[in-house]
């Protein structure tokens, strides 16, 4: 994998001698690899931008705080560089040139909360549970998929008007 490489590389440029010679030339080696990875990235989320404008007439996507979720995740530079964010660009410019919808739902509606069979909304749900129970209703669901279930009928509203 390249990020593999990379950190060999930069163990590698640790070792060296700042400001010689080898240095400049491991420095240099790194980010020729630094502006490949960033162009593979970019190059798959153009093609999956691409596919799904192509495949839907209308995406909604939950506006999260991305800059609070990778804090308090730690994701550090693999979500510092903002790929979600560019992702996100790339699909909106791409669903508006074809006339498509691109809706964003406010990042307070309690997705995760909500069960997307029967409305119920649960007061709590722990990180952990990975599945959501309803109480009231009784189905058993993954959690990611519930919450995209309630993303999903929130913007079929929203369409609506
Ligand atoms: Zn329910």
């Amino acid at each position: 994998m390249l990020e593999g490489e990379l950190k060999k590389l930069q163990k590698s440029l640790s070792r060296k001698v700042k400001f010689f010679k080898n240095w400049y030339k491991q420095k240099a080696k790194i980010s020729k690899l630094h502006e490949h990875i960033k162009n593979c990235r970019r190059d798959f989320l153009h093609k999956l931008s691409k596919k799904l404008s192509k495949e839907h007439n209308a995406v909604v996507i939950e506006d999260l705080n991305m800059k609070g979720m990778s804090q308090a995740l730690n994701f550090g530079k693999s979500v510092g560089d903002n790929g979600w964010g560019m992702f996100l660009r790339m699909l909106e410019y791409k669903l508006m040139f074809l006339g498509k919808q691109f809706l964003k739902i406010d990042k307070w509606f309690p997705s995760s909360k909500t069960c997307s069979k029967c409305g119920n909304v649960k007061e709590e749900l722990k990180l952990s549970e990975r599945s959501y129970k309803c109480e009231c209703c009784g189905i058993e669901i993954d959690r990611d998929y519930n919450a995209a279930l309630n993303i999903k009928n929130i913007g079929k509203e929203m369409l609506k008007y």
